[in-house]
């Protein structure tokens, strides 16, 4: 098959272009390095079944494929809140660009959403009926509400043309080639670690997660494209832990005597989160297999390596 992955060169996409390479498809990559990177496809370059464009989603494109991912947005609140209207035009008018083209060419799409969707919520457990409590001018909405489009507009793609949409809402993911600056917790906490510095809890440290390592996030997505089913569908690991917790455990691997800095709660800051993961356990046969202390040491050693090698790339993502 020629899959389309949009956001290809980021973190996630990376993993996954890696698995549908290693499947023998044939695979476009479609990114414009704002998070994503080069480095993390080098092995692919001279690949005869890999092509890399450098585009920007915002702007259409004409591509012959029978699957897309669409990936393309960046995933860190410090990113997406960077350029919080570049945020939102990624994902409404990125998002109809992609969909314009599963249109026209027949492809299915999946969308990358997110568990933002839920925005501070009020049911725990997170199921996929839960309409969210999302806060429509705050500092996250950019992204919250970008995704809640993007998930519109795919559901208005199905009913108005018949496009074959599977949406996916993916809870905190983390693993090896997440950037050194990405800002989000798990990356900061081993780069803070490993740099011998304070590890940086936002508030008191009781607000909770629940963290999925990529390569079950990776088989989660691909499950989902190739079922019958069009989701919405949690995609995450319902182990959850306060913030406090996971800075124990990475001072417990990489330093017990490291230190560690509370700093004030960023703004809409969502004080749960815990997928249900019910659908995904009996529609795709997923659940996750990789428990966060595994997950943590494939992450720090992959961190350490990149942080001894002077241009950052460890010996382990070009194997
Ligand atoms: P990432 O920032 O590493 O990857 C995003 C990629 O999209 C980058 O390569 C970036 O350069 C590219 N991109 C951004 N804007 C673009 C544009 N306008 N045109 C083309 N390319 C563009 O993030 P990630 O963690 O790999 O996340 C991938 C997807 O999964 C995102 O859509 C994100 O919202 C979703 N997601 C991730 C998580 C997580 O915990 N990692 C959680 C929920 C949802
Ligand atoms: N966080 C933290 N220290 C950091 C980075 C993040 O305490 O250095 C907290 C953040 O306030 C949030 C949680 O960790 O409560 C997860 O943050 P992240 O940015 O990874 O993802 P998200 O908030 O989007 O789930």
């Amino acid at each position: 098959m020629r899959i389309l992955v949009t956001g290809g060169a980021g973190f996630i996409g990376s993993h996954l272009i890696d698995r549908l390479l290693l499947e023998d498809h044939e695979v476009i990559c479609l990114d414009n390095f704002y998070t994503g990177h080069k480095r993390n496809l080098l092995k692919w370059l001279d690949h005869p079944y890999f092509e890399l464009i450098r585009h920007d989603i915002t702007e259409p494109i004409r591509l012959e494929v029978d699957q897309i991912y669409h990936l393309a947005c960046p995933a860190s609140p410090v990113h997406y809140q960077y350029n919080p209207v570049k945020t939102i035009k990624t994902n409404v008018i990125g998002t109809l660009n992609v969909l314009g083209l599963a249109k026209r060419v027949k492809a299915r799409f999946l969308l990358a959403s997110t568990s933002e969707v839920y925005g501070d919520p009020e049911v725990h457990p997170q199921t996929e009926d839960y309409r969210g409590n999302v806060n429509t001018i705050g500092i996250r909405s950019c992204y919250d509400e970008g995704k809640r489009v993007a998930e519109t507009l795919s559901f208005d793609y199905y009913r108005q043309n018949d496009v074959d949409i599977r949406v996916a809402r993916i809870f905190n993911t983390y693993g090896p080639r997440m950037l050194e600056n990405d800002g989000r917790v798990v990356s900061n906490f081993v780069v803070q670690a490993l740099r011998g510095i304070p590890l940086t809890i936002y508030g008191d440290g009781s607000q909770t997660r629940s963290f999925c390592y990529v390569s079950d996030l990776v088989d989660g997505l691909m499950r989902l494209m190739n079922s019958q089913h069009q989701g919405p569908i949690n995609l995450g690991n319902p182990d959850e832990y306060t913030i406090l917790e996971l800075a124990q455990a990475v001072q417990q691997k990489i330093n017990p005597s490291a230190e560690i800095r509370f700093e004030p709660l960023p703004q809409d800051d969502p004080r749960r989160r815990k997928p249900d993961i019910t659908r995904a356990r009996e529609w795709l046969g997923w659940q996750p297999t990789v428990p966060l202390s595994q997950g943590l040491e494939y992450t720090i050693a992959d961190f350490r390596a990149r942080m001894l090698t002077p241009d950052g790339v460890p010996s382990a993502s070009l194997s």
